[in-house]
């Protein structure tokens, strides 16, 4: 892939500031649950998160999930209080929206919005995001080239929305023992041959708890600009529990983070 410059990703440094911090000069933490299951525990887990310095809240409501019977999420009642959290905490939130239909609804209170790796490809909701002024997170598809998914943030940039941020959330290989393999090498391609901001998700990619820190560290010695991990109460954690690590466990990779 060359550097073509009639691309917008290859000209426009998005201006991304969330509490102070800004995305591709600090290092941004967002942490929290795969999916919300309820509020007292969200509450709490939140509470120790901002004790913990972390920027960022995630929080899935709706989960496009593989398996069409598997919990699909609370829907409208984990954005409600995804965003009654919002307001309790202080803490900015992020969540995936799949639909136009609650785009509109929760624009408003959601700081950044998710665009999960199954609907990188969905560019209707991208031509959406793309009129809106939020920033969006956009997810590496499982399969995408790196050419894939700069010209899918292309589809949000070119409507207007210059905040996009780009997540790397692991790749499918060959390899059976770990849920996807973290594409390391995409943090230095995407600084290359764009001026996007790139975080790394290192629980959907390894889908092992304690493959986290490790991975965590080496997505920010590589140049990213920031990590997404999932954090919960592992008593009540519906949902990817054997990749979730707890608040302690977080505390730990937070003081390794801290060094680099
Ligand atoms: C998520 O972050 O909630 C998620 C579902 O991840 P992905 O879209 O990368 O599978
Ligand atoms: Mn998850």
């Amino acid at each position: 892939m060359n550097n073509n410059f009639k691309y917008l990703y290859n000209k426009i440094k998005p201006n991304i500031k969330i509490n102070n911090k800004i995305f591709g000069k600090d290092t941004i933490v967002i942490a929290g649950p795969c999916t919300i299951h309820d509020e007292e525990s969200l509450l709490k887990i939140a509470l120790n998160l901002k004790k913990l310095g972390v920027d960022i809240l995630r929080g899935g409501a709706f989960k496009p999930r593989k398996d069409p019977y598997s919990f699909q999420g609370l829907e409208e009642k984990g954005l409600d209080i995804l965003i009654n959290v919002k307001k309790l905490t202080g803490l900015p939130i992020i969540t995936e929206i799949t639909s136009l239909k609650f785009l509109e609804k929760y624009i408003n209170d959601v700081d950044i919005i998710q665009v999960g790796s199954k609907n990188m490809y969905n560019y209707e909701l991208l031509k959406a995001l793309g009129k809106t002024n939020k920033p969006i997170l956009l997810k590496r598809s499982m399969s995408a080239t790196y050419e894939d998914w700069l010209l899918a943030s292309e589809y949000i940039l070119k409507e207007g929305n210059t905040n996009v941020i780009l997540c790397e959330r692991g790749i499918r290989t060959f390899e059976k023992d770990t849920r996807f393999t973290l594409d390391i090498q995409a943090i230095p391609f995407i600084k290359n041959h764009s001026k996007l901001p790139i975080i790394v998700d290192p629980s959907h990619a390894s889908g092992h708890s304690y493959m986290i820190k490790p991975m965590t560290l080496a997505a920010l010695i590589a140049g990213a600009d920031g990590v997404m991990i999932e954090v919960d109460d592992l008593d009540k954690a519906v949902c990817d529990l054997e990749q979730t690590v707890s608040i302690n466990e977080l505390k730990e990779i937070l003081k390794d983070i801290k060094k680099i």
